[in-house]
């Protein structure tokens, strides 16, 4: 609840979470639903940041190896939401079609295509032919594309906050409107201070805290090398129904989806932020470059009338791959931070993956290649 920050704080926590994207809020309900004393917080409203301002791609296709095992476990959740929060957040499991404009690029989907299969995943490879018998509305310089059938997309306002939701009737403490200020060590556990100078003691704690990762790890000695990204998104007014699967284009420079109402949702490019401020901008340019290119891709939506266009902070790691895991240095830490502009599929994974890591000291999911200690070698196993 936004007056939340007027209650006093607990004395004593098992688990304190900073940080309420969808990774944050799923790690508070899974950990509230084991009985722990966990407190949620968030210094502004739960799953605002990137959590609720992505494009909302939930695909499985083009991602590195290191994450597959954590996006299949992603991908068996949106299906169970419903169940878990009460809500399906507006999954479809639509199919996401990932588009060359050559031979080149579609030969990257071949080797995608390959290295997936070694993992169970199959995508169909589609000649340009096949696309545009399938796909009418394709604008004619397709060159061919893969198909995800098991991919979608969802709506991102609802994900963190119904996570959110779910994880205070569980029993867990959510702490809106309470920016974390200080994090320090006492004794084997923490001590957590809010902007208001009010604090509390926590045995662990699940920094979540987005593109602000970087800096929680920081104040325990531990530098990341997290960036900023913020993509630049648009969206039409609602028009009749053209295509239902969600579109990628190789290189990634554009991507387009049509929610149920009829608004086709594109991203392209980037805009631009100021994390100090939690401010983010769309850049008029790029939003009228990324409409050239959806609709060379789909010419039917060149009539729609855009209504808003916005931006988003993530975290970016410079392998742009997420930072999950036990702190190489501090016991009773455990980081899941930089998801480099494609953390929303997998957010309610890394919500059970931590609350696994905090429970029982180990994960059945192979986050081998997240580790935050390829970033620390030097370090890992200090403490
Ligand atoms: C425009 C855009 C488009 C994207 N499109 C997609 C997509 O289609 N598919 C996909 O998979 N991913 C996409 N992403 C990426 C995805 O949205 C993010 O990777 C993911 O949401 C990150 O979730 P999170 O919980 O780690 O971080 P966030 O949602 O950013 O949550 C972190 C939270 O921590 C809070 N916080 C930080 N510091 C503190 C503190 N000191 N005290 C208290 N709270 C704090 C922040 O306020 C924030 O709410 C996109 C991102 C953006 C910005």
């Amino acid at each position: 609840m936004i007056d939340a920050e007027k209650r006093p704080l607990p004395a004593r926590l098992d688990v304190a979470i900073v940080g309420g994207g969808t990774a944050g809020c799923a790690a508070a309900l899974h950990l509230a639903d084991a009985g722990r004393r966990v407190a949620l917080f968030e210094q502004r409203l739960a799953g605002a940041q990137a959590s609720g301002q992505n494009y909302g791609g939930v695909r499985q296709q083009g991602r590195v190896p290191e994450e597959l095992p954590l996006s299949f476990r992603a991908r068996a959740i949106w299906d169970r939401l419903p169940a878990l929060v009460g809500h399906d957040c507006g999954f479809r499991a639509s199919g996401h079609v990932k588009l060359a404009r050559t031979a080149a690029e579609f030969a990257e989907l071949e080797a995608w295509a390959a290295m997936a299969k070694g993992f169970g995943l199959e995508v169909s490879l589609l000649t340009g032919n096949r696309l545009r018998a399938e796909h009418a509305y394709l604008g004619s310089w397709v060159f061919g594309g893969s198909h995800c059938a098991s991919d979608g997309h969802a709506n991102p306002r609802l994900v963190g906050p119904l996570f959110a939701r779910a994880a205070e009737r569980a029993g867990a403490d959510l702490r809106e409107c309470c920016p974390v200020a200080k994090l320090e060590r006492e004794g084997a556990a923490f001590r957590l201070t809010l902007a208001d100078g009010r604090s509390t003691v926590a045995d662990a704690v699940l920094n979540t805290a987005g593109a602000w990762g970087a800096d929680l790890a920081a104040q325990f000695g531990e530098i990341y090398d997290e960036r900023v990204m913020s993509p630049n998104m648009v969206v039409t007014e609602p028009i009749a129904p053209i295509f239902a699967a969600s579109f990628g284009v190789c290189g990634g420079d554009i991507y387009f989806r049509q929610t149920p109402r009829g608004n086709v949702v594109f991203g392209g490019g980037r805009g631009t932020a100021d994390k100090s401020r939690l401010w983010s901008r769309p850049l008029a340019a790029v939003s009228a470059g990324a409409a050239a290119k959806m609709t060379a891709f789909i010419p039917a939506v060149a009539h729609a009338a855009v209504v808003r266009s916005w931006s988003g902070i993530d975290g970016a790691m410079p392998d742009d791959r997420p930072v999950l895991g036990p702190s190489p240095t501090v016991p009773g830490l455990f980081h899941a931070f930089g998801f480099s502009g494609h953390g929303f599929q997998l957010g309610p994974a890394v919500g059970e993956v931590l609350a696994e890591l905090v429970l029982k000291g180990g994960t059945a999911t192979d986050v081998s290649g997240l580790s935050p200690k390829r970033f620390l070698p030097g370090k890992a196993g200090a403490a």
